[in-house]
């Protein structure tokens, strides 16, 4: 259907054209909720496959080790000043390759190698990235780690604080992967003055949820903002640092030419276009209708049955837990996608089972909401979670066919940004 939008890749190379064709109609047709993935709009993805591709930009605006960079310069200096207006920053930098290049630049800009570091464990909800150990972070530092309590499911702060006092890291992560709840940027930044450390908010996850009013901004409370642009931002995929004045110099080194050479100026062009769509109010909307859908899913889904993490959300983002049924995370996920319900099986807090067999499964809302799904909808989509897992139970695999018949029918008729027409 859709690989004549690509005359010349069909031509050269119809092995390849088909998988991306096939990858179009996969997206079209499934629910979609990890909650780190969403749909770009046609716009980003027109500007994320440019000649901008071409051209090697080592340095920044102004200041570059190649000539020939008069459009180049324009493009990352429109996606700076946008990224400084929609977040409130002083300093932003749009180059990191992603969001764990992103924070090995932190970690290069603060700190030295055996530093003590920070950050929430990974089966508690952190990230890699944060000092965990299988990670870089977490062997060419020593990492520290605070988690969430096991009676409440939230985050420790009286725990956090007394880590940070005992062991005055160089710097504090928080944020992460697996959060259903707001995060306090000012009792973080509280403790982090007390211990003398850097803080970094690592908001990968919420970026967009910011951006569109819907979880408060870490800007006034901490040293440097790490982000992804490709989550609920809904941009390319890619990474921003941003920072006050103060410490614009060490994460601009530490980028480049510390970390990384030429940025991905394809990449910045389409970052500065999903920071245009971010300021739009119609972004403030989306991002208030993603908590919106994620309170209504985890209500539904408390209704069904179903333990979650923290009891909730607050945000985009749902952790089930379940321990108390007689399917773990991954056979659930798996069924889920035979069922046409894309989603990762998770480790949950406190987890009894291995990571790579965990008692979660992790659900998020950008991108149903993103194809206009609603509130009213978020019964039909527990519902199918439910039977799913019901089916995974039995083994049976007809149910879980003729639920991935109704998802299809129910997501033709919310296209798709950035897909051709189902
Ligand atoms: C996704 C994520 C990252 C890493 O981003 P990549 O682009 O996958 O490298 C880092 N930190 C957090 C909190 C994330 O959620």
């Amino acid at each position: 259907m859709s690989a004549s939008r690509r005359p010349a890749l069909l031509s050269t190379d119809p092995e390849l054209a088909s998988f991306v064709a096939a990858e179009e109609v996969l997206q079209a047709q499934t629910l979609r909720l990890i909650p780190s993935e969403n749909y770009v709009s046609a716009a980003v993805l027109e500007a994320s496959g440019t000649v901008l591709q071409n051209k090697y930009s080592e340095g920044y605006p102004g200041r570059r080790y190649y000539e020939g960079q008069q459009n180049i310069d324009r493009v990352e200096a429109l996606a700076i000043e946008r990224a400084k207006g929609l977040f409130g920053v002083d300093h932003a930098n749009v180059q990191p390759y992603s969001g764990s290049p992103a924070n090995l630049a932190v970690y290069l800009a603060f700190a030295k190698p055996g530093d003590t570091v920070m950050g929430m464990a990974l089966p508690m909800g952190g990230h890699l990235t944060h000092g965990w150990g299988v990670s870089a972070t977490g062997s060419w530092f020593r990492g520290v780690q605070y988690g969430v309590r096991a009676d409440t499911g939230l985050i420790d702060y009286d725990a956090v604080r007394d880590l940070a006092l005992a062991e005055r890291p160089k710097l504090i992560f928080c944020g992460g992967t697996a959060l259903p709840r707001t995060i306090d940027f000012a009792a973080f930044a509280e403790i982090a003055r007390e211990a003398g450390s850097i803080l970094v908010a690592d908001v990968a996850h919420i970026a967009g949820l910011i951006a569109g009013g819907a979880h408060p901004s870490p800007v006034d409370h901490v040293d440097v903002v790490s982000t992804t642009t490709h989550k609920t931002l809904r941009g390319p995929r890619g990474a921003m640092l941003m920072c006050r004045e103060e410490h614009a110099k060490a994460i601009d080194k530490a980028v480049f030419p510390g970390l990384q050479g030429g940025p991905h100026n394809q990449t910045t062009a389409g970052i500065a276009v999903a920071l245009h769509e971010a300021a739009q109010p119609s972004f403030t909307a989306y991002a208030h209708q993603v908590v919106a859908n994620a309170k209504a899913l985890a209500a539904a889904l408390l209704q069904n049955g179903f333990d979650l993490v923290s009891g909730g959300t607050d945000n985009h983002l749902i952790l089930i837990d379940l321990t108390g049924k007689d399917v773990p995370g991954k056979i659930a996920a798996k069924a889920l996608d035979r069922a046409g319900i894309v989603v990762n099986y998770n480790t949950v807090p406190f987890d009894p089972r291995k990571p790579f067999d965990p008692s979660g499964v992790r659900i998020g809302t950008p991108s149903l909401t993103s194809r206009g799904l609603s509130t009213e909808h978020m019964p039909l989509v527990a519902d199918w979670i439910a039977r799913s897992v019901d089916a995974a139970a039995k083994g049976d695999e007809q149910a879980l066919a003729a639920i991935r018949a109704e998802v299809t029918d129910l997501m033709a008729a919310f296209p798709a940004p950035g897909l051709p027409l189902s």
